[in-house]
């Protein structure tokens, strides 16, 4: 059976066909423009192929509340011409099957839970840090909505005593996005991060706002796998750096044989940046077998 897989990202848009076991078997990349050219672009391209439901994973805010009146819309996003777009309705409607509905980081999560290394886990955290900071989660072996969904890049962070950065986020300056992502490292140092390579203490620091979240969640949420990703965490060192920092930053409080082994607690993600779109492979399945 052929399933549909859509990552709705800000500045591409991935189709792909894929099959029940995660298989991705063609796919496309169309420019995010305008929500008239991109959607006439991606109905076109999965009209005619087959597939039984259709698995989006998208950037936000967007609304996954079944009850709400906007929910499958994208909401309050700052792409101003994708506020408020009724991306599940537009395809539910043009391709005349069931469409199911997640985040990006809940997509890559539950990729990753399925088919990656780590399947079967029933509690995980995804965090990606690049242009921005996003986290998917995963509790009791469903991902978590809430009132909306996790804006876990969106946590305050003590900023670091040497550090005199006001921070990037336009809604709340500290925030771990705020302090930790690509554009916010670019801006404290004045160079991109690939050009900091050697630079130590620009890679402390980071792990530093790093590690604080991971503190705050691993105490919320007890997770049994984090899962980081994103074009900062190509900087592998930072692995190593965040790991003994948690570790400082827990103190022994908590005794458990995951933390035992930090190395396989936090961990980089596993199918080659191919979770996201398989993700949405297992949301177009779920769907299905929900309406069906
Ligand atoms: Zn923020």
């Amino acid at each position: 059976m052929l399933y549909g897989a859509l990552e709705a990202g800000g500045t591409k848009m991935v189709c792909a066909v894929g099959d029940e076991t995660g298989k991705i078997l063609e796919r496309v990349s169309i420019p995010t423009t305008d929500p008239e050219e991109t959607m006439q672009e991606i109905i076109a391209y999965f009209k005619d192929k087959e597939i039984k439901a259709l698995g989006i994973a998208s950037f936000g805010p967007i609304d996954l509340d079944r009850k709400s009146p906007t929910y499958g819309y994208i909401t309050s996003t700052p792409k101003l011409a994708w506020a408020d777009f009724d991306i599940v309705g537009k395809l539910k409607e043009a391709l005349g099957i069931p469409v199911g509905f997640d985040t990006d980081v809940n997509g890559s999560l539950l990729g990753e839970m399925t088919w990656g290394k780590y399947r079967g886990l029933t509690d995980a955290v995804y965090i990606t840090i690049g242009t921005g900071v996003g986290a998917g989660i995963m509790s009791g072996g469903k991902l978590i909505h809430g009132m909306l969904h996790p804006e876990a890049g969106h946590v305050p962070m003590i900023p670091h005593i040497t550090d005199k950065y006001r921070g990037k986020c336009p809604y709340h300056n500290n925030c771990f996005e705020g302090m930790a992502s690509g554009p916010a490292i670019e801006e404290r140092w004045g160079q991109r991060g690939e050009e900091l390579s050697d630079r130590e203490e620009v890679w402390e620091l980071e792990a530093y706002y790093i590690a604080q979240a991971l503190t705050g969640l691993i105490m919320t949420l007890s997770p049994k796998k984090i899962i980081l990703s994103g074009g900062v965490m190509h900087q592998a060192r930072l692995f190593g750096l965040i790991r003994q920092k948690v570790k400082d930053n827990i103190n022994g409080y908590l005794r458990t044989k995951e933390l035992s082994d930090m190395d396989s607690y936090i961990v980089p993600a596993s199918l080659n940046d191919d979770q996201g779109i398989m993700g949405c492979i297992k949301i177009a399945m779920n769907e299905l077998a929900l309406t069906s």
